[in-house]
């Protein structure tokens, strides 16, 4: 191995690596060729209890300090993330088993640009004044919600461990962080960055271990906002146990987004859109575009050229920066992915390319295209994570929005056509909370990221993560007698 992947200890807490060696051992795996890479403990109780203390102190101070400090360490953390890319790239290859060609543009790179644009917010977050009858007024003082906790997915860890951190740092909360058990490696280096940025100690901190150290962290009184990627099924677990305690969330989760590419479409952009949709970090994304409603007049020339593209995707050496698929991230996850292929074939649906297991070390699994695929079918219907297109086909727009619709789920949508009106009409319909025209699964920390229905709560990046990551207090001040009716 040329990259020592064991962290110096666990958990990451009040400025120092911390360890237990009480808590349960996991392993580990480079999903490439399932070697063991390193090995965590899970936080123990004490190790819960040592992380939020120390975020519950380290919060007033962090608050305390003005926007544009704390907007300057950020943005220093952002500085080194960049500076770093080389190394942090590898990490999340071996945590995660994406490609080289995708960690160094889209996972260290994304989480420095939301620690740049939180940073730079940082010190324009200001309260209102509301001028009243009579001269009194309001004035409304933006405040930091306390300690919030965040809990990631496996697929995008350096990611997800930034998109929280930031909006929450920059508003003057802290924050304990927890990596999903399958890839621990890349979080406890955001925390390292952030406290040699010059976080204070506390301000950031990181635990490790599987859904009951999530639990326990979301039922903490301590505790005032819980911010959750993962699943629909484990999304609702944690909003039922946040709202008992009636705290903040915000739920990133599942998708099972539709794609509609009308017959006037420009075909080789919707093509790559599909592909961007749905084999990008080997199908694990939970904004892509699973569902691909291809109009009659086009698909077979459609499928054709797609499954001829789909024979230009280089699966190899995650390390080696041609490669462009790399495996599944877990073996628990290649299982499912062949589950739902099996699954389409036998409910009917014709496979056009792909299918198999590749036979070697690892947790890998050929890019799958199937077409024929009907609404009612379980690969239309479920999530299935993994790199498995469906293509749909339809005759006209009213009758494919409603199939859009038609779902639980509402994460992303994207068109493709070149009428503009109907573009945004389309759009305008449907039950989605991220939507592309003639592109898709783009995710830039300027614009509002997340889902309705059951996809989820609340938006990520933007402007808008500020309203889920602050409250707003406000303040009546009279200028004038008080009056009372006796
Ligand atoms: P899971 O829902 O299984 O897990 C998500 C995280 O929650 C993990 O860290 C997990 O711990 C933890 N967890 C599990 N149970 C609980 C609980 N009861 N209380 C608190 N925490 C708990 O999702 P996956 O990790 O399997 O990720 C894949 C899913 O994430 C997909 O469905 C995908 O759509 C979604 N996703 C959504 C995104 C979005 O932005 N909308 C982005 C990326 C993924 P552990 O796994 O260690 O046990």
């Amino acid at each position: 191995m040329p990259y020592d992947t064991q962290p110096v200890a666990s958990h990451f807490i009040d400025g120092e690596y911390v360890e237990d060696t009480a808590g349960e051992i996991s392993e580990v795996i480079y999903p490439a060729t399932g070697e063991v890479i390193a090995k965590v403990h899970a936080a123990t109780p004490a190790i819960v209890d040592k992380a939020l203390a120390a975020a519950e102190r380290a919060q007033k101070e962090w608050a305390a300090m003005s926007g544009t400090e704390r907007g300057r360490v950020l943005r220093r953390a952002a500085d080194i993330m960049r500076e770093r890319n080389h190394d942090l790239s590898v990490l999340e290859t071996y945590d995660t088993g994406k490609p080289m060609s995708e960690t160094t543009i889209a996972d260290a790179t994304s989480g420095a640009d939301a620690l740049e644009y939180f940073g730079g917010l940082a010190a324009s977050l200001t309260g209102e004044h509301i001028p009243l009858a009579g001269g009194d007024f309001v004035y409304t003082r933006r405040q930091a919600l306390g300690v919030c906790v965040g809990i990631g997915a496996w697929n995008y860890p350096t990611q997800i461990a930034c998109w929280k951190g930031a909006p929450a740092l920059a508003c003057g909360n802290t924050m304990v962080f927890k990596p999903s058990e399958v890839t621990p490696l890349c979080a406890l280096k955001v925390a390292e960055i952030l406290i040699e940025a010059g976080a204070p100690n506390g301000v950031y901190n990181v635990v490790q271990g599987m859904g009951a150290v999530g639990a326990s962290l979301v039922t903490d009184p301590r505790v005032t906002k819980v911010s959750l990627t993962g699943s629909v099924p484990t999304g609702k677990k944690v909003y039922a146990a946040a709202a008992a305690e009636m705290k903040h969330v915000t739920m990133e989760l599942g998708g099972k987004s539709p794609m509609i590419v009308f017959d006037d479409a420009d075909i080789e952009s919707a093509i790559s859109g599909a592909i961007n949709g749905n084999f990008y970090s080997t199908g694990q994304v939970c904004s892509n575009g699973t569902r691909v409603f291809v109009q009659k007049g086009i698909k077979e020339k459609f499928l054709a050229r797609l499954a001829e593209r789909m024979g230009d995707a280089v699966i190899g050496d995650p390390m080696e920066m041609e490669t462009t698929i790399g495996p599944m991230s877990s073996e628990r996850q290649l299982n499912i992915v062949e589950g739902y292929i099996a699954k389409g074939k036998e409910e009917g649906a014709r496979l056009v390319k792909g299918g198999n297991r590749i036979e070697k070390d690892g947790y890998w699994i050929e890019p799958t295209l199937f077409a024929d695929v009907t609404d009612d079918m379980t690969i239309a219907r479920e999530e299935i994570f993994g790199p498995v297109l469906a293509v749909l086909d339809f005759d006209t727009e009213e009758e494919v929005m409603e199939r859009a619709n038609a779902t639980e789920f509402g994460l992303a949508a994207g068109v493709f056509t070149q009428d503009l009106t109907r573009a945004h009409r389309v759009v305008a319909g449907f039950e989605a909370g991220t939507c592309y025209i003639n592109t898709y699964n783009l995710a830039p920390v300027e614009a509002p990221f997340g889902g309705v229905k059951a996809s989820g709560v609340g938006r990520e990046n933007s402007k808008e993560a500020i309203n889920h990551y602050s409250e707003v207090k406000t303040v009546y001040v009279s200028m004038n007698p008080c009056e009372a009716p006796f």
